[in-house]
Parts: C-alpha cells; structure tokens; sequence
C-alpha cells in the first residue's frame, strides 16, 4: 500500500446501529442512523432486516449515501434492524467482509453487527474451521456469528456454567457463552426473528448507548449523535459485560459477564467520537476544548494567532485559543471530501501533496506567527506538509502543538492504529519529529494532562483505555500480535 498522504489519522472500525420499532420503516431510520455514523467507517456499509417470519439485507463498499438507493432500501421490510459502517481492521477491505452477517439458524435469521477486535479471533476461528464449520469471509465478526449460531456449551464440549446453560432467553444463554469464550473488543447490534440484542465487552472498550423512540420503539447505537438524528431520545449507555433485549416488552438487561473493569477507549475523546456526541455524561466537543485549554497552560507558545488542523482538532484549537488569549482563527481549508474517496491519487497528484484536502487562507497567515493544533500524530506523514503549507501561505513562525501524548504503541482492539516501527511517537524523540515536521517548536499534551481533560467532571470509578500512549493495555495482548509483520489480513494469511 502506498504511504497515505492524505491522512494520518488513526482509523476506527466501525459504526454499529439496532431497532426494534414496530410500525415504522425501520430500514429507513437504520440508514439516517448509520448516515449520522458515517465517521465511523467508509469502506463499506450495510442494513439487515426482520419481519418476525424473514430477514432481508442489502450491504456493499462504499458510503451510506453510495450503498442505498430507494430501491435496495424498499424491500428492507420488517420492525426490527441492525445496520453497520465498516472501516477494516481484521479481513481485507472487501465486499465478502462487509458487515452485517446475516444467517438462518435453526432459531431462525441471525444478523451481527459488530465494532472491535476479539484478541484472540484466531484461536476462535481455528476452533470453528476444526469443527468443520465454513467460513465465507476473513473477519472476526463473522466468527461471532457462527459461535452464535450455535447452542450454549457446544463450543465449550459442554463445560459451560449452569446458569448459563439454564437461562431461559436462548439466545442470552449462546451471547453469555460467547463472552465466556472471547477476549477483546465487541459492542455489537444483533437481530433475531423477536428481538434485537445488545452487547458490551466486559471492559466497555468500544462505545454503545441506548435510546427510545417517541412513540414507540427502541435504539441502539455507537454514538449518541445517531440517536438524536433519527428522532430518539438518548437514554444512557450499556455497561460494561452487559446484554440488552429491545422487544414488545421493552428493555430487558442482562450481565452477560461480570465487568472487569471500565476501560473506553481515550482516543474516542481525542478524534473519533463526533463533537456532538454524548460519551459517559461529557460532550465530545467539551471535553476536546479541555485539552486544548489543559495543553496551552503545559505548552504555550510566542503567537500571533491559532490555528487548528480542521475539523477534528478545532474544538482543541478553541479551547487553546481561549486559555492563551491569542486569537482563534481559520487558516486551513479542508475538502471535506477527498479523504473519502476510493480512487487514488496519481503521482503527479501526489507530488502536490496535501493541497489535495486542505488549502492555506494566506489573507490569515500573511506575517502571522502560528501556533499549529492538531488532534494527534500517528504516522507524521501529514503534520509536516501542513506546517510547509502554513509558510507558503505566508506564516512567519508555526509552533505544533498537538492535544494528545506521542502515539507509541500500536492498537489490538478495533483501531487501525499502524505497527509500533510506523508510529513516528516509536521511533523518534520530540526534537527529532520537531526537526522532521520542520516547525519552530513542537509540544504534545501530557498523559496526566490528557487523563485530567477527559476524567475532570467524572465519579473516580471511570477509567480508559490510553494503551497507545501509555503502553499500559487494559487486557492480556498474545505476543505474536505484536509482530511487525502482522496486518489486518491475518485470516486471509494464516487461514485462508
Ligand atoms: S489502544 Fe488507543 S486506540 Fe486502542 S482502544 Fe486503547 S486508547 Fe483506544
């Protein structure tokens, strides 16, 4: 894969959605819902329905806007819904791995939609290809799927605890006994012919919020901004190890295995959540002025003005703005579209770089000093043509000043986070990024500094998953996933 010089932003996996809604077009808000989502992943989208008697689905590459048209979204009959944005973190960008799966189970349809990695998908996967069980796709979704499909205790040759084997929701007894067996990261949607169910790992490591739909009806979704874009009244988030039954006798909750400890993921506060999305009781948008309020007191810089890598590191840049007393103002103009394409700039095109997605306002910058704020630096493949493009615009001084500590490590649960020798934070010191970006100075947010932005109005029982910063990961992490050479395409390599 070519160097990507449009984007050095980490990648999240996925959007997941579920409804159960009778008497509305279910399909229809699923695709409003997942519209709202579409931050979430680009490479491909998809909706599964259910009538009570069928399932329909309709899934392919591609946007939400690209994927549905009236007439694949018409036939999506039914109250009840899971619907999925996929950016790929295990399997190939493909369209046999495009989520959700939908299959017939002697319990009737099964659709999973599913964000997050299972750490150890590769010993689930041998187990299933051991028993003869088919595969379609290279995906760790598509693994849950499968053990889903099958009666509680089957995986386990029947040594499964008796209160599973006893619960009476059968399908909450094969999501207990699916928990029991995996380890990592699953917030997942899942549709069966009566219900929609909803899943959270035991660490809360990927978010996943519930809501009510006036008039009737329930949703969950990734991220709260889905819920308010279809009408739905947010109502709070799962819990950690929590199983969640939407039905027509409303929202039934199960442990589905005990809560090991709340670790959500930081980096939803740092770049992936959207502003205006709610994450345990803190707007996205808040919470990003925090850190750049916290990094100008840690790192402030001699400027004229601050600027902020848009759109992600604006609220960042406000909230520097507003501590340091240096005006805010737009200095870069973003193509919100161009990263989100499928077509590959040619090598003409790439020489002109990043003037592809963002364009220098020069009647802002002219003899300005400028402080630089971005969200976050991965591989260091785009920060330093931004800075270039400051001066060519007429900036006299750009002084970097990121709102987050140097990504050091790599990420195993559902983030395209690049290997540890691609993080620029691995394999350099501050001053010789600084050198390579070519600023005049270059400043990160401390841990503790970030921690404080993020936990300042929170109960101390909060705590998160900072393992890219820190190195501190909040589960065991097998050593062979630390591989150099190991890719997203593990399944295709090992197994297909
Ligand atoms: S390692 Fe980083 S990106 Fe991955 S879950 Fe933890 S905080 Fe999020």
């Amino acid at each position: 894969m070519p160097e990507n010089i449009l984007d050095d932003s980490p990648h999240e996996e996925c959007g997941v959605l579920g409804i159960y809604a009778p008497g509305r077009d279910v399909a229809r808000l699923t695709f409003f819902g997942l519209y709202a989502l579409q931050h979430r992943g680009q490479e491909g989208a998809g909706i599964a329905t259910s009538d009570g008697r069928m399932a329909y689905i309709h899934k392919d590459m591609g946007l939400v806007t690209q994927v549905f048209k009236e007439d694949n979204l018409k036939p999506l009959e039914g109250h009840l819904a899971v619907g999925h944005n996929r950016y790929s973190t295990t399997g190939s960008s493909h369209l046999r791995n495009v989520q959700p799966y939908l299959i017939e189970t002697i319990r009737g349809p099964l659709g999973v939609a599913h964000n997050g990695n299972l750490t150890n998908a590769l010993e689930l996967r041998k187990l299933l290809l051991e028993r003869g069980v088919g595969l379609s796709s290279t995906t760790d979704t598509e693994v849950i799927t499968q053990m889903l499909a099958a009666p509680a205790g089957i995986w386990t040759n029947g040594h499964t605890p008796s209160e599973i084997k006893d619960e009476p929701d059968r399908w909450v007894a094969r999501i207990k006994s699916f928990m029991q067996m995996s380890e990592g990261a699953y917030s997942m949607a899942i549709l069966t012919r009566e219900a929609i169910y909803a899943v959270r790992d035991p660490y809360g490591l990927r978010p996943l919020c519930l809501g009510e739909l006036p008039g009737g009806g329930y949703v969950v979704a990734s991220e709260s901004c889905a819920l308010l874009t279809i009408g739905a009244i947010y109502r709070r988030e799962l819990n950690p190890g929590e199983i969640v039954r939407l039905d027509a006798s409303g929202v039934t909750s199960y442990q589905g295995r005990e809560a090991v400890k709340r670790a959500l993921c930081i980096f939803e506060y740092v770049y992936f959540a959207r502003p205006d999305s709610v994450l345990e009781g803190q707007v996205i948008h808040t919470v990003r002025q925090r850190m750049g309020r916290q990094l100008a007191r840690e790192a402030p810089a001699p400027a004229d003005i601050v600027v902020g890598v848009p759109d992600s590191a604006t609220p960042a840049a406000i909230g520097f703005s507003l501590e340091s007393g240096l005006p805010y103002t737009e200095g870069l103009t973003k193509n919100r579209y161009i990263g989100r394409t499928f077509i590959e700039p040619d090598d003409s095109l790439r020489q002109v770089g990043v003037k592809l997605k963002y364009n220098p306002l020069t009647a802002n910058l002219e003899g300005k000093r400028i402080v630089l704020v971005d969200d976050s630096i991965v591989r260091g493949n785009t920060v330093g043509p931004l800075v270039q493009l400051l001066r060519d615009g007429g900036a006299v001084e750009v002084h970097v000043r990121v709102s987050s500590p140097p990504v050091r490590h790599p990420c195993f649960m559902g983030v395209d986070m690049a290997t540890r020798s691609q993080l620029i934070g691995h394999r350099h010191t501050m001053a010789e990024i600084c050198d390579h970006i070519k600023a005049d100075s270059l400043a990160y947010l401390s841990m503790e500094g970030l921690i404080a932005a993020v936990q300042q109005e929170m109960p101390p029982r909060n705590g998160h998953c900072d393992a890219c910063f820190s190195g501190r990961y909040p589960l065991d992490i097998p050593e062979w996933l630390f591989d150099e050479d190991r890719e997203k395409l593990i399944f295709e390599e090992m197994w297909g």
